[in-house]
């Protein structure tokens, strides 16, 4: 269902109605009212709606979805005239936000969508590529893909924007199936440099990753963990080991610090890149293809040592009802890991399921301490990098835990 025609993005003609307990969870701060809480009838995809309690108060402007179970997303307090120019005016803010918060790096998230008042955009820069992810309804209106387009070119002046599509979310929204694609410009391809100048205090040139958003993999670091990247090489030592490494993020930052430095991952083109990304930067690590959860068990139980171990799986727990199953995994890798861990050593652990929060995943690296009859002391207790901003009353905006910690005896 196409909705390129359809989504009035200039005017707010149609209205909708909430129930009782939609306005009070509106104002409670959180911006998405479920579709079992509005009354909305022949609206169209997409649409930009005004919102109004039972009794016609009205109480904002929203973005409307004709598919999601999220049926509206607010999107300002206020009558929006003109969505594009809505949309132009927060991109804007959210890259004058990071002018604030980012340093160091030309690697990091522009747009963080509810996080950033931009409901189903996702903006991040890649050196001198900008990459795009739309994930709803509203926010693929023609008019609004154009605004985004011409206020990134505008603003950050790339060499290329592209898309990144996600089927599966494309499908959800009943919105037409599409490819990733260049959308301005020519790049897709550079190279990233983060944490230049803070990391291990001896280089300033900091660490460097191939960047490719449309070939094949996914390439690129995760950007969420790059402050914890630089956090997490500040502590290591010794011999390290990076369990769930992907394309060497963890790997990377701590080689300068560390004697030797084993990454280990399931995915065997995430080390190939792993590879390419450690020529990139001179340095010569050990890649180990295999299941983490079966290594950590033969290492242990072969009674290996290591001085510095991070773990950054994947989320364990997709839905909530994965949860237990989800920190029973945490808990074991944990375990082993620690029990790997020379006195004196650095445990760097990280959660990114939203559904698995703080106190969860803290109380689960607590018994994994305790079984392993191990003295830990939490050095750092962090989240997700800073231009993944975590907005207050929508608890789905902060999702990473990253723990560093030290073990005494
Ligand atoms: N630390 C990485 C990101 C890790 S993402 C960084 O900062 O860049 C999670 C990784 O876990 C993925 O690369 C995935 O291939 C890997 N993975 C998933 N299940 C695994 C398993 N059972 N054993 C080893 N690796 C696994």
């Amino acid at each position: 269902m196409a909705n390129k025609s359809l989504a009035p993005t200039s005017a707010t003609q149609f209205s909708v109605k909430l129930s009782p307990r939609g306005a009070t969870r509106l104002k409670s701060g959180h911006p998405w009212v479920y579709r079992s809480d509005v009354a909305a009838e022949d609206i169209p995809p997409g649409a930009l709606v005004r919102v109004v309690d039972q009794r016609g108060k009205f109480l904002g402007t929203a973005l409307y979805s004709s598919s999601s179970q999220i049926a509206i997303r607010m999107i300002s307090r206020d009558e929006v005239a003109n969505l594009p120019a809505l949309v132009a005016e927060r991109i804007r803010g959210a890259i004058s936000y990071r002018k604030g918060i980012v340093s160091d790096t030309d690697a990091y998230r522009v747009v963080f969508t509810e996080a950033d008042f931009l409901p189903g955009l996702i903006v991040d820069r890649y050196n001198d590529v900008a990459s795009v992810q739309i994930l709803t309804q509203a926010m693929d209106a023609e008019p609004v893909r154009a605004a985004v387009v011409k206020t990134l070119a505008e603003e950050l002046q790339p060499a290329g924007i592209i898309e990144r599509v996600d089927a599966r979310i494309r499908d959800l929204e009943q919105l037409p199936p599409r490819k990733s694609g260049v959308l301005w410009g020519e790049r897709s391809s550079t190279v990233i440099t983060m944490n230049s100048g803070t990391v291990s205090g001896e280089t300033s040139c900091g660490v460097r990753f191939h960047y490719d958003g449309l070939e094949g993999q996914k390439t690129g670091a995760f950007l969420d963990q790059r402050e914890n990247y630089a956090a997490g090489a500040q502590y290591a030592h010794g011999e390290a080991l990076d369990v769930f490494c992907y394309q060497g993020g963890f790997a990377l930052h701590l080689a300068p610090k560390c004697s030797s430095v084993t990454g280990v991952d399931s995915s065997r083109p995430a080390l190939e890149m792993a590879e390419k990304n450690a020529a990139l930067n001179g340095r010569e690590l050990e890649w180990i293809e295999g299941n983490a959860f079966d290594l950590l068990k033969d290492y242990a139980a072969a009674k290996r040592h290591y001085d510095t171990i991070v773990l950054d799986p994947p989320a364990f727990a997709k839905t909530k009802r994965d949860l237990e199953k989800a920190l029973r995994g945490y808990k074991e890798v944990n375990l082993r890991a620690l029990k790997m861990l020379r006195p004196g050593g650095i445990l760097v652990t990280c959660s990114c399921s939203f559904h698995v929060g703080g106190p969860d995943f803290l109380g689960t690296v607590s018994a994994a301490a305790a079984d392993a009859h191990r003295s830990v002391r939490i050095l750092e207790s962090r989240a997700q990098a800073r231009d993944h901003p975590i907005l207050l009353n929508v608890p789905e905006t902060g999702y990473l835990k990253c723990l560093i910690a030290e073990v005494n005896y």
